[in-house]
């Protein structure tokens, strides 16, 4: 107990910083995902990951986007500085994963940052090294290809606690290649790869010209992908409901628990009504033991959404959700019924 109130005075900066770091990135699939949307912002059609012990020795994200201008190396890990915002009111036509400015920041807080980046009209490339928030040293002249490589080493070198409440290495890696496996399904156009340091294979790879079947059979493998179906979810005008996925069919007898996969509104997103009403679907077709896989890409009018757009909440509420909800259940059931499973078991076998 305390018996005298302690005066009261401001947190230092590099503390305030830290602290705000550490709520975004929780663990290395955090940052992957920050560095992997900045790349998709950017308008990569390549992303390709390295990843050393887990992602906190390395964590690597090289793609050909649209670089950074070299003027803007100064500023560029600030807390709050962005080339995707610039007034409110855009927050409400945003089309970018990003807009706060923070991602970058935060990770010159708790790690070391190096970005090398050439924009199309530089005659070549440049590289600057961050800490805490701030350059350090000189911007240096380099070869490189178009575009941008962001390398993040040692994370949380200064949160000894954090580093401790980590997987191993091995079940961080397996977070990240889960994550970069979800984004490649849904961002059509942009091919990915993630690579384990020193191994000769990818974990995954996905060429930018595939569709989504396709992307799932590169990245799950045939017995999923030859056994979906196409969830083409008829428009829904009132609240401007556009919904397509692919969701495994009948015959798809597999044990192992596939999460559920919704992007709403090109956000990843939970929403955990939305996935016990579909699981309810299935329930009624397929034995207790078998599990259903589902990726849906969902569209709603965006001022029914409040796609709490913090980094680390990913729980997804929208307005007449149980019509909407209902009107994809009754979808899904449709299609699921429709399809003549014995003509497809045929083509599986
Ligand atoms: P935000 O994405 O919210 O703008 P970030 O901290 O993630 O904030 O990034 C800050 C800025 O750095 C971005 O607005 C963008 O201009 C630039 N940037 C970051 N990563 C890349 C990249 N891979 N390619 C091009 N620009 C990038
Ligand atoms: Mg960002």
């Amino acid at each position: 107990m305390i018996d005298q109130a302690a005066r009261i005075k401001a947190l230092d900066v590099s503390v305030v910083n830290k602290i705000a770091a550490g709520e975004i990135i929780i663990a290395p699939v955090n940052a992957l995902k920050e560095m992997m949307e900045n790349s998709i912002d950017a308008g990569a059609t390549n992303v390709d990951i390295l990843v050393r012990e887990g992602g906190i020795k390395l964590l690597q994200v090289t793609d050909n986007g649209c670089g950074i201008n070299k003027q803007d190396l100064d500023i560029l890990c600030e807390r709050f500085t962005t080339s995707k915002l610039s007034s409110f009111e855009d927050l409400r036509s945003i089309q970018t994963y990003g807009f706060r400015g923070e991602a970058l920041a935060s990770l010159s807080h708790i790690s070391r940052v190096s970005v090398t980046t050439k924009t199309r009209d530089s005659p070549c490339a440049w590289k600057a090294n961050y800490v805490e928030g701030k350059l350090a040293g000189k911007i240096q002249p380099c070869a490189g290809k178009d575009g941008t490589t962001i390398q993040v080493q040692d994370l949380f070198y200064n949160m000894q606690s954090r580093l401790r409440s980590l997987r191993s290495g091995s079940e961080e890696l397996a977070k990240i290649v889960e994550c970069v496996g979800r984004y490649a399904i849904h961002t059509r156009g942009v091919g990915f790869s993630c690579k384990k340091f020193g191994d000769p294979q990818f974990a995954l790879i996905v060429s930018p010209e595939l569709e989504a079947k396709e992307r799932i059979r590169a990245i799950y493998g045939g017995s999923i992908a030859s056994n979906l179906i196409e969830l083409k979810v008829p428009n829904l005008e009132e609240f401007g409901v556009t919904a397509l996925g692919q969701v495994s069919n009948l015959n798809f007898n597999n044990k192992k628990s596939y999460s559920f996969i919704f992007f709403i509104n090109n956000r990843l997103v939970t929403c955990e009504p939305l996935r016990r009403s579909l699981a309810q679907v299935y329930s009624t077709y397929l034995p207790k033991t078998s599990r259903p896989y589902v990726y849906l890409s969902l569209n709603i009018r965006p001022d029914l959404v409040d796609v709490n757009v913090h980094p680390t909440k990913r729980e997804v509420r929208f307005l007449h959700d149980e019509e909407i909800i209902n009107h994809i259940a009754n979808s899904l059931q449709e299609t699921l019924s429709s399809v003549d499973t014995s003509r497809a078991f045929r083509t599986t076998s």
